[in-house]
This record gives C-alpha cells, structure tokens and sequence, in this order.
C-alpha cells in the first residue's frame, strides 16, 4: 500500500556544511550510525569545489556560515542545475517563513536548537520522496495517485473531481509525503489562486478535500490537523 522504504535501504552520502565544530560532530555520528557515508565541511565557500569532487545526495546546510553563507551557496547549487536535496538549518524559527518565500529550492528546513535523531529523520524523508517520484510528473502515496501533466487524481482506481486549490493542496501534501505544513506554508505553495480568499477558506479548503476522500479510506481522514501547526497526510496514508 505504501511506498515508503524502510530506513535500512537508504545509504547515501551526506555533506554537512556546520561552522559549530561540536554540533558538526554530533550529527555527523548521527548520520554514520544510520548508515550515511557522512563529510563535514565547516565553511560555506569550499561546498562547490567538495561536491565536484565528492558528490553528495544530500547537503544539511547551516545558515550563518564563514566564507559563504547557507542561502547563497543553496542558490549556487540550485543555480548550476545541482540536484542534491538540501536541509536548511537556521537558527531562528522565524526565520523559516523569510527562507520560504526567496524559493531557494531547499527540500525542508530545521530550526536550532534541534535534535540530531530530527535531522536524520528528516533526511531519510527527503531522499524517500526524492526517490519515490517516478520520472514522470504523477505521485503516488499509499493508495493515492495525481497526475500533474493531466490534472487526474485517483483514489484506489477512482477519479476524483477536485477544485484547482484541492488539487494545489493535495499535491503538496504528497510531495513531502512526512511532511506537516503550516497554513502560510501552504498558501506559499498554492500562489496564484486568490490569496485572501485561500488564506481565510483555507480550513474549509482541508474540510472539503476530506470529506471527498474519507469514502475510500473507510469514513476515516487521510489528512490529519496537527494543533498548532497545521496539515499533513495521515499515518494510515503513508502505512507507518
Ligand atoms: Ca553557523
């Protein structure tokens, strides 16, 4: 039912750009024991020049950095057509919000303090998703598919009709499938529809994409409300 990997099959080179020696250290040992081939860079300005010549299928890449900071060396990489997937991490969390609206291209961002067992999960999350996306344009999570090109969603071999905004918004959800979003995360992402009205309709947006789904997932919501935060799709969705 769901795509998901267990973590055992997810070996893969790690580059971690971290100016604090000590925190450098402590992920590192973090990604090693999950099996990560791991290297550890304590400047921003020598990250091209390593991937040239170590690639990386994954950079947790530091904000305030010597040399080069995090948001210009994610933007070189982004610029050169560099795919590796990029955890940001910042020190404040509203921070976060600025990050996302420069659309640097970063898969997912962290806050510090964290802890290393987040980033690691967090990590393992980006590469499954990375990596579950055929290299078509439909995504499949648990019994869900939606085809971008074509604008189909199926639902255990139903089509459903959804609005413009349901599909934006269930498009999101499955594309970072572990995923919770914030609503202004969200509305980030849904840009072009009419803001006002999908930042105030945004509950009964959620309210009627469930009600539209719930039949197949017998009467239960794939979406879950995490209080405080916001959306994200449901465990029995993702089967963990
Ligand atoms: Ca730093």
């Amino acid at each position: 039912m769901s795509l998901a990997k267990g973590p055992a099959s997810m070996s893969a080179r790690v580059l971690i750009v971290e100016d604090e020696a000590k925190l450098a250290e402590l992920l590192r040992d973090y990604f090693v024991q999950a099996g990560f081939e791991t290297d550890v860079l304590g400047r921003g300005d020598g990250v091209e020049a390593h991937l040239a010549r170590r690639e990386a299928e994954l950079v947790i890449l530091d904000l305030q950095l010597p040399g080069k900071d995090g948001l210009e060396v994610c933007k070189a990489l982004r610029a050169r057509g560099d795919r590796p997937a990029i955890i940001m991490v910042t020190a404040r969390v509203d921070e976060i919000d600025r990050l996302l609206g420069l659309e640097l291209g970063a898969d997912d961002y962290v806050c510090k303090p964290f802890s290393p067992r987040e980033v690691v999960a967090r990590a393992h999350a980006v590469l499954r998703r990375l990596r579950a996306v055929p290299a078509g344009d439909s995504l499949r999570v648990g019994g869900l598919e939606l085809q971008r090109g074509s604008r189909r969603v199926l639902v255990q071999g139903d089509e459903l009709a959804l609005t413009r905004i349901e599909f934006e918004l269930l498009a999101t959800l499955m594309e970072q499938p572990q995923r919770v979003w914030s609503r202004a995360q969200l509305l980030e992402r849904v840009r072009g529809t009419d803001l006002s009205a999908w930042e105030r309709n945004i509950d009964g947006h959620v309210k009627n994409l469930r009600a539209k789904l719930r039949p197949y997932f017998k009467g239960a919501s794939p979406i879950r409300s995490v209080y405080g935060v916001g959306y994200g799709l449901d465990s029995m969705v993702l089967g963990t």
